[in-house]
């Protein structure tokens, strides 16, 4: 009785460590090596900011990184604070980079998605991150309204719930012969993004429930969460992680195909479509 396919993506933020729990460095670690020692079920891309070793924190994520990468399963992605869109240009341009510079030297990785802090970005950002070779660009939340503690505010149009090839002129206007992807969270009634650990269960599954009752040939679904989410302060697992596991077992028991994928492999796949 399943409806369709759906193409799933998971995006997962990975924070700056020390941001929010002093020792979120361990989490980072235990992170990292419960995807690789999982072997990875679940293609997630990873949205990492700051990966270099800070003075205070004992240990570096980068070869953990590295090392992910290189197992062919999820993607490894910049997300850079703070929130970008109130800033000029140039700074933020010099903001962008240094970042990008950092995970370069730190990883060898070549991020191709890139998503902002907070949400919040806009034309200039996108032009930056065009430039500096990413492809993808996962942070709209469409007909949400966003804030930022340095003041960023922004709400986004609820024109598309789907990727499409955004122009780096205008955020909300498509541009078919753009080479940036933007890939939308998918979003819940009343504008709440589909988190996967601040969102309750039930929830999610009425809202899967909700996109198979479409009866669309092809569904897109794009949900999100934090990594330091998935662990308590001292780096110990908590139910997070089998519930993101869970709901995508249901998944598979609602439609009839799942095709769990990276941001990256959806740009090579739209970008093949295209070149037919
Ligand atoms: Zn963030």
């Amino acid at each position: 009785m399943g409806q369709g396919c759906v193409d799933v993506y998971i995006t997962v933020h990975v924070e700056e460590h020390r941001k929010f729990m002093n020792r979120l460095h361990y989490g980072h670690e235990r992170f990292f090596r419960l995807l690789l020692d999982d072997q990875c079920p679940i293609p997630l891309t990873l949205l990492v900011a700051r990966v270099k070793e800070e003075p205070a924190c004992p240990s570096c994520d980068c070869s953990l990184l590295a090392e992910i990468q290189s197992q062919g399963v999820m993607e490894v992605g910049l997300h850079v604070h703070p929130a970008l869109s109130r800033f000029p240009y140039e700074r933020q341009r010099r903001i962008i980079s240094d970042e990008w510079n950092r995970m370069v030297e730190g990883t060898g990785i070549m991020p191709k998605t890139f998503s902002g802090g907070h949400w919040c970005i806009n034309a200039n950002t996108l032009k930056i991150v065009r430039q500096l070779g990413m492809v993808v660009d996962a942070s709209v939340v469409p007909g949400c309204g966003v804030m930022a503690y340095n003041g960023a505010r922004l709400r986004y149009s609820d024109n598309f719930t789907e990727p499409y090839w955004v122009s780096t002129e205008q955020l909300d206007a498509a541009d078919p012969a753009s080479d940036l992807l933007e890939m939308p969270v998918s979003i819940r009634p009343r504008s709440s993004i589909v988190d996967l650990t601040t969102t309750g269960f039930w929830d999610i599954l009425d809202f899967f429930s909700t996109m198979a009752r479409q009866k669309r040939d092809r569904h897109y679904l794009h949900m999100t969460f934090h990594s330091y989410d998935v662990l308590m302060p001292d780096g110990k697992m908590n139910f997070f992680y089998d519930k993101i596991k869970y709901a995508v077992d249901r998944l598979n028991g609602i439609f009839n195909e799942v095709n769990l994928r990276t941001c990256w492999s959806c740009y090579l796949q739209m970008n093949r479509e295209r070149a037919l």
